[in-house]
């Protein structure tokens, strides 16, 4: 099949499309960087000339073939250095294609949370899990929902807060005061729940004061049931607790997959979060993975 023009728009006369030959086949090249045959085209009415890839999102692109491995390697555990060493380009261009990646992934999920529209869930698992972004004097909470039958995450959402316990003081001192931005992270999050939930559904989290307001908020006529969290077990990244029965458990294990799979999140890692930004394209990229092929369908 032909493509239009992509100057289309500057044609003088615009009744002339590609369906009556205004694009005509010239030629194809050799792509080296993932070895394939492109197809060339050129515009008859104003002499452009362009391939298949011209308007992609991949257009221009030279390491085609690492955006395969490093979207798997990205959501194993693997860090971006390391990657780069595996696939054996520099951790620049690691970046660049992390940043990609994510843009890809946000786009894929974004199309596949639409479709909760037709079938909207009755019940949802929510909770928060902590990180920190540099210093763990910058506590990070990352706000997620999880569908409990199928594990799937349906919403994620990473706001700053300021820390707790004996590292409050110090972190005052060293860093000033830094705003609890939680309350806009649950709110975004249950926000972006109403047109895939029931208005009836239920609810499930742990004993969090904050929750059963922005429940109310945006889902008046659902049930909310809280649980006390238990004592963390060693397995399961402290996520997985200790209880015969965890009520909670779709949600507890979703946290230890990506505990588990972030190498960001691992418990006393050495890779830590340096921006928000970084955090939130590595969790658009996790959360694509866990919801294509981590869960059943
Ligand atoms: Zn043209």
């Amino acid at each position: 099949m032909k493509p239009g023009c992509p100057r289309f728009k500057d044609h003088p006369v615009k009744n002339i499309g590609p369906e009556n030959g205004s694009v005509i086949a010239y030629g194809s090249f050799f792509r080296a960087c993932d070895s394939r045959q492109v197809k060339r085209f050129r515009c008859r009415v104003c002499g452009f000339c362009f391939s298949q890839s011209t308007g992609t999102r991949r257009y221009r692109q030279k390491k085609r073939r690492i955006v395969s491995p490093l979207y798997r390697l990205l959501a194993s555990a693997v860090s971006q250095r390391r990657a780069a060493r595996l696939l054996g380009v520099d951790k620049k261009t690691v970046v660049r294609y992390f940043r990609f990646i994510a843009s890809e992934c946000l786009e894929r999920e974004q199309r596949r949370l639409s479709n909760y529209k037709y079938e909207p869930l009755s019940r949802v698992q929510f909770d928060d899990l902590e990180t920190s972004e540099h210093t763990k004097l910058k506590p990070l909470s990352v706000a997620l929902a999880v569908d409990p039958d199928t594990r799937k995450i349906l919403g994620i959402q990473v706001s700053r807060m300021p820390a707790r316990g004996t590292q409050a003081k110090v972190a005052l001192k060293k860093y000033g005061k830094r705003r609890d931005e939680r309350k806009w992270g649950w709110n975004r999050l249950f926000q972006s729940l109403v047109p895939m939930v029931k208005p009836d559904a239920e609810f499930f989290s742990d004993q969090n004061p904050h929750y059963p307001p922005v429940v109310r908020r945006y889902f008046p006529f659902a049930r909310h049931e809280t649980t006390p969290g238990g004592r963390g077990a060693i397995i399961g990244q402290g996520e997985l607790k200790k209880l015969a029965f965890d009520p909670l458990f779709a949600l507890n294990h979703t946290c230890a997959m990506l505990r588990a799979n972030m190498n960001r999140l691992l418990r006393r890692t050495w890779c830590t979060t340096k921006t928000v930004r970084g955090l939130k394209e590595h969790l658009a990229i996790y959360v694509d993975y866990h919801n294509r092929f981590l869960t059943e369908s």
